[in-house]
């Protein structure tokens, strides 16, 4: 172990995931374990700008493991974009003798962390929390799991008023560019179609599909929309447009919105975020810095910040292939 480090940071970091309170929660713990201090920093990078930190103990982290959300707060800050508002931050690092940063959020934030370690040679490593699952570097990013079971909830709830009104549902999912949230969901909620921005499915595809779902006696549909597709219409303008070539589809639209990022963690979200808690402090404490914890095939992995942010994460072709053959 590297006994230089005797007081680590975390913070969380970009948009919130349910599964952050727990990898913080591995974080102080793991540092109490391993007798590092720990201290939170609140609200992001903008509370290390001003300087709003507070020490903790294995105590301070007491029930939040299944709580969605933050307890540490998240904020999106502009100053920590500049070289003066990064100086801001390492004067709070100082100040508070802080040795080693863990940053939790997507890849946003590890372009802070990177910057900021190479700008002051300053250890930092990552722990990705974004529900969108697109980061290189994990199969699984932390919230990703809940809002996948989240999203099922609902879709299966509007199936029952689907059915009822022999209605089309065009429900569209989060994901920003990546359709990982649309694929899964619209595989295990069963839906007729999915759209997403990896594959351009095209309308007139689609028409053609739910005419042939129309004369194989499918009345009610389920078609799910991630909200980076490629289609070039919004889900508004493509339910429009279906309604418009397809006049026996009567089209609903439901935008799950927001609600995809709050919940209770799931078990899975809750144990991946406990074992990248502690390898992120494990590994600090062997020296590692600059990287950022993931999974791959049940084990702990690190993966280099500059890549996680630069890769791409891949759509599982063989889901696209499961989907096709499961809407015949
Ligand atoms: P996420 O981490 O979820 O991708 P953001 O993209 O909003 O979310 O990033 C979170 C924060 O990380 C930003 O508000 C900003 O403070 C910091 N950040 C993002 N990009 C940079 C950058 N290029 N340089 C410095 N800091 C950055």
């Amino acid at each position: 172990m590297n006994t230089k480090i005797k007081r680590i940071g975390v913070l969380t970091s970009g948009g919130d995931a349910p599964g952050m309170n727990a990898a913080v929660r591995a974080v102080v713990r793991a540092s109490s374990y391993f007798s590092v201090e720990c201290v939170a920093i609140y609200k992001g990078y903008q509370g290390l700008i001003d300087d709003e930190t507070k020490l903790m103990n294995a105590r301070s982290v007491n029930n939040i493991i299944n709580k969605g959300g933050t307890i540490l707060k998240s904020a999106r800050c502009l100053e920590f974009r500049t070289p003066e508002g990064r100086k801001k931050a390492y004067e709070t690092i100082k100040k508070h003798t802080i040795d080693a940063l863990i940053v939790i959020g997507g890849d946003g934030s590890f372009t802070g962390a990177m910057i900021f370690h190479s700008e002051f040679n300053f250890p930092v490593i990552g722990i990705p929390g974004t529900i969108d699952n697109d980061i290189h570097g994990t199969t699984h990013t932390i919230g990703f799991d809940t809002a996948l079971n989240t999203v099922i909830d609902a879709i299966d709830k509007i199936r029952d008023t689907a059915i009822s009104h022999n209605r089309l549902f065009f429900v569209e999912v989060m994901g920003r560019d990546a359709g990982h949230i649309a694929l899964n969901t619209g595989i295990g909620a069963g839906a007729e179609e999915i759209l997403i921005p990896e594959e351009d499915m095209g309308l007139d595809r689609l028409l053609e599909s739910l005419k042939r779902s129309e004369k194989t006696g499918k009345s009610s549909s389920i078609v799910v929309i991630a909200e980076g597709d490629k289609t070039g219409k919004n889900v508004f303008e493509i339910a429009e447009y279906v309604e418009k070539n397809l006049p026996y589809y009567e089209v609903r639209v439901s935008v799950l919105g927001h609600m995809q990022r709050g919940g209770r963690p799931s078990c899975f979200d809750r144990v991946l975020a406990s074992r990248m808690g502690v390898h992120a402090v494990e590994s600090l404490l062997k020296g590692v810095s600059n990287v950022m914890v993931g999974i791959d095939n049940s084990q702990m992995i690190l993966t280099p910040l500059e890549s996680s942010i630069k890769g791409k994460t891949k759509i599982n072709k063989n889901l696209i292939r499961v989907s096709e053959i499961l809407s015949v």
